[in-house]
């Protein structure tokens, strides 16, 4: 039996019961049971590892009220909002609520009814609400303090609130009662300033890794368009986003861009006035938008789980940045992407930025900030600009050493092959050095017309088609000479002025290029586009549109509830339901995320509906007096498929046909039709309106009415010449059986 509970035999048995979870995230089950000993904690994990639940767990199963400290109104609301959707009574006292209910509340408190009491810092430093928590420790007795956004104390983080700063003046009116702090902060620096801040005793301190293995991370090099690019990654890109852009001035055009474009998206920054602001948040919250463009005021209010992209259309200013920000994404550990895009510019813009900095008072530039701030954006760069797995240079940032080969960047996805580019650096190289021979400076776009040949009025009347290395170059196109130029720039090879006019000059390590005691080497080939992560939440078409119907009764119950959709279930939990299809209580309690409140609440809303949607699929339906068979819990198979059927995908998804995948992996075609058959088969998603036409597929379909999809050759016979055995396959694969049957 767990200390303090009569109710559970094991922390796995209370996490089910509570939240509706199988099994604890890495690390929880150590801190709960810490917490549970009462002993000082300090929790590092990274935002969506699922620290909220190592102080909720310990406070329900403790006696006495858990009293727990958040920054912010917004975050606090979320939360008492989904532990009541669980059945768990927790409240907030803040400026939001009235002296009526306030005065309700706290009699609730004093009855023992509450166990989670949320409060904002700057109310825990009012004297009379220290003497509220005096009585009350002396009533019902207070079983603990969480300080969540614990960072929140240190000068050093983010978003540092003074108020934070006087909470350990606390302590020493329950001296016996534990304190845990809970943060996402990756810096060293800042979680020791945490102990010592909240004054900390002898704390267990449990740091999680900070990788996220659900997150996709690419950088895209900006191309001359780069929002036509980005308009085509929103439009593919399925569920909700945030977009980050540098200045308010960008958030407000690129809003105004995509909204002209049809996308539904809100706009977010410090200009707006705060009812805007909260009016655009919760739009976003209740998936009403589906994307918010913002500067980077935006996000820490923010607790929603099911954020499915981060892009950055603007550099981020340092890698921590950069990490918290992309971080929102798929808090719930479902795939998520994270796209940086990177052009020069945003060097430049940056860079004026950094020059800005100076001291108000006397006028002079702040050396240190600024010499600092350009040290991160240099990291930042070699971010961008990197070759190795991106998750390498993320987490070695943060002190932590990671293996590589992740697998889920493009770096590890579309490795770029290093080639040696010294003889073209050396061209291009030389042929800066010729103009500046002439007393003469220019810069990359023109530098790389000279090499090329280019007859423009420009080179013609600088006489530049005479010089040596006029037209040296054309074996390059445009795009690999502009590629080597900027990565000489970034390496150090050759400098460019700073003076507006960008134009290039040698430097000593140039000359050592030229002089061949120097190799260039540089991942020339551009990734790849990279494809939209697979959408694994919804399968074959049976199981992708019952996910859209509980997706709709999801947003129409939270509509009329006034709830964000995600407090009902994860969208994890409905992929769930979708899949294995639970018809009776049961079966519906097996899901994972159902607890036992959200079991009565939604149980046969839900079964219910599946039920229907059964019973219109013309599938077998069960009603509660059946013998309830267990859910079967294996969706496809996708063990059965291989790397090699997975690069098929990749490349598939990517916009090559059958022919260039199979000219690429030196395989038939056939085998590659086989590769997106089996991968079908196994539920993933393909779409096979590319390979064969919608008419097509319509008169295969019907042939196999007529004859049955069993075999091959009937329904060929039926369809006559003109039709192959490849179609007919990807057809079969994609209708499910039952729709061949009916
Ligand atoms: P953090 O505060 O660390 O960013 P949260 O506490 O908000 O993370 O948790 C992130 C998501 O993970 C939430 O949707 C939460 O319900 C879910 N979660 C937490 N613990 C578990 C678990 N053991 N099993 C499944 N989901 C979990
Ligand atoms: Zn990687």
């Amino acid at each position: 039996m767990l200390a303090g509970s009569t109710q559970f035999e094991t922390l796995e048995q209370a996490l089910k019961h509570y939240f509706g979870y199988e099994e604890f995230r890495p690390g929880q089950r150590d801190i709960i049971t810490t917490a549970i000993a009462n002993r000082d904690l300090l929790v590092v994990m990274p935002t969506g590892g699922g620290k909220s639940l190592c102080f909720q767990l310990p406070a329900l199963l403790k006696q006495g009220v858990t009293i727990v400290v958040s920054p912010l109104i917004a975050l606090m609301q979320d939360q008492v909002q989904q532990l009541a959707d669980n059945g768990i009574a927790a409240t907030f006292l803040n400026s939001s609520i009235t002296t009526e209910e306030r005065r309700d509340r706290a009699a609730a408190i004093y009855n023992g009814e509450i166990k989670l009491l949320y409060l904002a810092p700057e109310r825990l430093n009012q004297e009379f609400i220290s003497n509220f928590l005096v009585d009350l420790h002396q009533e019902v007795g207070i079983a603990g303090f969480a300080i969540d956004e614990a960072h929140c104390v240190s000068e050093w983080g983010h978003d540092f609130r003074p108020d934070y700063r006087k909470l350990s003046q606390l302590r020493h009116y329950f001296p016996k009662v534990p304190w845990l702090g809970l943060t996402a902060t990756a810096t060293d620096r800042v979680r020791q300033d945490i102990i010592t801040q909240l004054d900390l005793r002898e704390p267990a301190i449990h740091v999680a890794s900070f990788n996220r293995p659900n997150l996709y991370y690419e950088v895209r090099r900006k191309t001359t368009t780069p929002y036509k690019e980005l308009l085509a990654q929103v439009k593919q890109s399925k569920g909700a986003g945030i977009i980050y852009c540098l200045s308010r001035k960008k958030v407000d055009e690129l809003t105004t861009k995509l909204q002209h474009d049809g996308i539904k998206v809100l706009p977010y920054h410090a200009g707006l006035d705060s009812q805007t602001r909260t009016n655009n948040q919760n739009s976003f919250i209740r998936d009403d938008v589906q994307v918010m463009i913002a500067t980077v005021a935006f996000g820490m209010g923010i607790n929603k789980p099911d954020v499915r992209f981060v892009i950055h259309y603007d550099l981020p200013r340092n890698i921590e940045g950069y990490y918290q920000e992309s971080g929102r994404a798929g808090r719930d550990g479902e795939p998520a992407h994270c796209t940086l895009y990177f052009g020069m510019g945003d060097i430049k813009t940056i860079e004026y930025l950094i020059a800005q900095k100076i001291d108000r008072e006397t006028g002079m530039a702040l050396e240190e900030e600024q010499r600092i701030a350009t040290q991160q954006l240099r990291r930042v760069i070699n971010y961008a600009e990197a070759t190795e797995c991106r998750r390498i240079i993320q987490l070695g940032y943060f002190g932590e050493s990671f293996p590589g080969n992740c697998d889920n960047c493009d770096n590890c996805k579309y490795p770029r092959p290093i080639s040696d580019w010294t003889i073209e650096s050396q061209k291009l190289l030389s042929c800066v050095a010729r103009f500046s021979k002439q007393g003469r400076n220019f810069g990359l776009a023109y530098t790389i017309d000279v090499l090329r040949g280019s007859k423009s009025d420009r080179v013609l009347k600088n006489g530049h088609d005479t010089l040596s290395t006029y037209g040296i170059g054309k074996d390059r196109t445009q795009n690999e000479w502009r590629i080597l130029g900027r990565s000489l720039l970034h390496q150090g090879l050759v400098d460019e002025t700073s003076d507006g006019y960008s134009v290039l000059t040698l430097n000593s390590l140039s000359w050592e290029v030229l002089k061949s005691q120097r190799k260039v080497e540089i991942a020339i080939a551009p990734s790849l586009p990279t494809a939209e992560t697979p959408d694994i939440s919804t399968n074959t078409a049976e199981i992708q549109s019952l996910y859209n119907r509980l997706h709709k009764l999801r947003k129409q119950y939270a509509d009329a509830n006034k709830v964000p959709p995600y407090v009902i279930f994860a969208d994890s939990s409905l992929r769930l339901m979708a899949q294995q299809q639970p018809q009776t209580l049961a079966q519906f309690a097996q899901i994972s995320g159902v607890g036992a409140r959200k079991l009565a609440q939604y149980g046969e809303m839900f079964t219910g509906e599946i039920r229907a949607f059964r019973a219109e699929s013309g599938l077998s339906v069960q009603t509660e007096s059946d013998p309830t068979p267990p859910l079967d819990p294996s969706p496809p198979r996708r063990r059965d498929i291989s790397q090699t059927h997975l690069e098929t995908l990749d490349m598939y998804q990517r916009g090559l046909s059958l022919a260039e995948i199979a000219t690429k992996r030196s395989v038939r075609e056939t085998t590659i039709a086989d590769h997106l058959i089996k991968l079908m088969e196994c539920g993933y998603e393909v779409d096979i309106d590319r390979i064969v036409p919608p008419d097509r597929a319509t008169a295969i379909a019907q042939a196999m009415k007529i004859v049955g999809a069993e075999r091959l050759t009937p329904i060929k016979e039926q369809l006559g010449e003109d039709y192959n055995y490849e179609e007919i396959k990807l057809v079969r694969a994609r209708l499910s059986d039952r729709e061949i049957a009916d």
